[in-house]
């Protein structure tokens, strides 16, 4: 048999692991960060019937630059955050927000260019920043998993990164950050700064989105996504809020037709069910604030949380609990620091079993 490492495969490919969180047939999933409630029966119905329509039409291309479905996103956003004023000209789409960032990094990185992210964070950046020969840059967070801007700024000073990722709230964590440490990183990245907003939604009052400082500042990209807040994850549709000029970057990297018919079909009838799929948002909030609270009252170290899992600790075998736990049919994810372990918010009924699995594991 053929390995890969007998193909004349990319040098910095080699011994490379691909992306994998387990996708393993338990009773309780909590460890994608999905929203546990699936499309009603009346979305479900209107799906059908929007896939329907373009059926008759698929013999032809799909839009390529998917306006009506940017337009679309953009009249979201402005709900997200009013006064964000944006236009379909300022909203790029993606086949989930990893396409978006690929893209990102295609055109403002590459070789002898390097991004510079801030761990813990999301695994995809630095895996997706080597894969387009783009060098990655491993910067800290501080204990609590907070970036103050002067940490921020001396890690900027010294690299000179072409490209700095933010994740806020962040992943694992769940740590959203300030204005201030995004302006503060702004006013000296010499390249492009991306926020990854993937669980914008979930956010506490009072905290605000990153989409608040494009004004004036074409060098920001703010990334969300559907698969998160908008029960979408198969769906597969990212998007972004940036300048025009970046949008017009782009677009000299996506593929054409990147974007199929249907995706823009159910993406745009998800959009106009908004309010129903974004209901689900306050109750998975709700629940993740109780979340906290038990974990806590257990005796256990929690992260602060503004998205739709809890990062807890600490444990010195971690791999032991995450095991245990599987064993009683839930699934969670050992990803983070060394100690500590993610579970993503499900249904009361969910974390009911959660709770009880996890106090048999301990
Ligand atoms: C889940 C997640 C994404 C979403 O990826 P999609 O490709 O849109 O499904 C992006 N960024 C972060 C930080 C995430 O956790």
């Amino acid at each position: 048999m053929t390995s890969l490492n007998d193909l004349p495969i990319r040098d910095d490919l080699r011994g490379r692991e691909p992306y994998g969180a387990p996708q393993l047939d338990v009773a309780v999933q909590l460890n994608t960060n999905e929203n546990p409630y699936p499309p009603s029966p009346r979305l479900v119905k209107a799906l059908g019937e929007a896939v329907a329509e373009v059926a008759g039409s698929l013999n032809r291309y799909p839009d390529r630059d998917a306006v009506a479905l940017r337009t679309e996103l953009a009249a979201f956003l402005n709900g997200d955050t009013p006064g964000a004023g944006l236009t379909a000209a300022q909203v790029w789409a993606a086949n989930g927000s990893n396409e978006i960032i690929q893209q990102i990094l295609q055109a403002f990185g590459g070789p002898g260019r390097a991004a510079l992210g801030f761990e813990p964070s999301y695994s995809m950046h630095p895996i997706i920043t080597h894969v387009t020969g783009t060098a990655w840059i491993n910067a800290h967070r501080d204990e609590d998993f907070g970036l103050p801007p002067e940490r921020a700024i001396a890690a900027i000073g010294e690299h000179r990164p072409d490209l700095v990722f933010l994740t806020s709230p962040n992943n694992p964590t769940g740590t959203a950050l300030p204005l201030e440490a995004i302006q503060a990183v702004l006013e000296v990245a010499p390249g492009m700064v991306i926020v990854d907003e993937a669980y914008g939604e979930f956010r506490r009052a009072g905290t605000p989105s990153a989409l608040e400082l494009l004004p004036g500042n074409p060098r920001l990209i703010v990334t969300r996504t559907m698969s998160k807040a908008f029960a979408m994850a198969g769906t597969r549709l990212g998007y972004l809020a940036a300048d025009p000029a970046v949008v017009d970057a782009l677009q000299l990297v996506r593929l054409p037709y990147h974007l199929s018919a249907v995706t823009q079909a159910v993406a745009c009838t998800a959009l106009a069910y908004g309010e129903e799929l974004l209901g689900a948002v306050d109750t998975l909030r709700h629940e993740r604030d109780s979340l906290v609270e038990w974990l806590r009252a257990e005796g256990l170290m929690v992260a602060d949380s503004d998205a739709n899992f809890v990062l807890f600790g600490l444990f010195e075998h971690r791999h032991a609990v995450w095991q245990g736990m599987l064993d009683r049919g839930v699934l969670i994810r050992e990803v983070g620091p060394p100690q500590w372990l993610r579970v993503s918010v499900g249904t009361p009924e969910e974390m009911a079993a959660f709770r009880d699995a996890l106090k048999e594991s301990l």
